[in-house]
């Protein structure tokens, strides 16, 4: 199962991390929650595959360390989710659909 698109209405923001809000729950390392808010990574499915970082245009994702997550132990982090271009290249190729790009998100919170 990949990320809930509707995540804003289904989970509550627990603060932020990497210049991106946090999604919880959160019980770190094991559970870290969804990350960004117009570009959103869910960091418990995502698998570090890194073809996001790699084509993302406009370079919007960076790693972030994750000591002790069970999928992986650095996970890409929309930190630069403002100079998103809406062209869904990532969620295209993401192996484990665990990441969702909405530009009106922000304004339905
Ligand atoms: S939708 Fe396109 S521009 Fe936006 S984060 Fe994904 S790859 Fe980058």
């Amino acid at each position: 199962m990949g990320i809930d698109p509707n995540f804003e209405r289904n989970r509550e923001q627990v603060g932020e991390e990497h210049d991106v809000a946090v999604w919880g729950p959160v019980d770190p390392p094991e559970q870290l929650g969804i990350r960004g808010t117009h570009v959103a990574v869910d960091f418990d499915i995502c698998l570090a595959d890194g073809a996001c970082l790699e084509d993302c245009p406009v370079d919007v994702f960076e790693w972030v360390d994750t000591p002790g997550h069970g999928e992986s132990e650095i996970k890409a982090n929309p930190t630069d989710e403002e100079q998103c271009i809406d062209c869904m290249l990532c969620v295209d190729v993401c192996p484990v659909d665990a990441i969702d790009v909405d530009p009106g998100r922000e304004n339905r919170i």
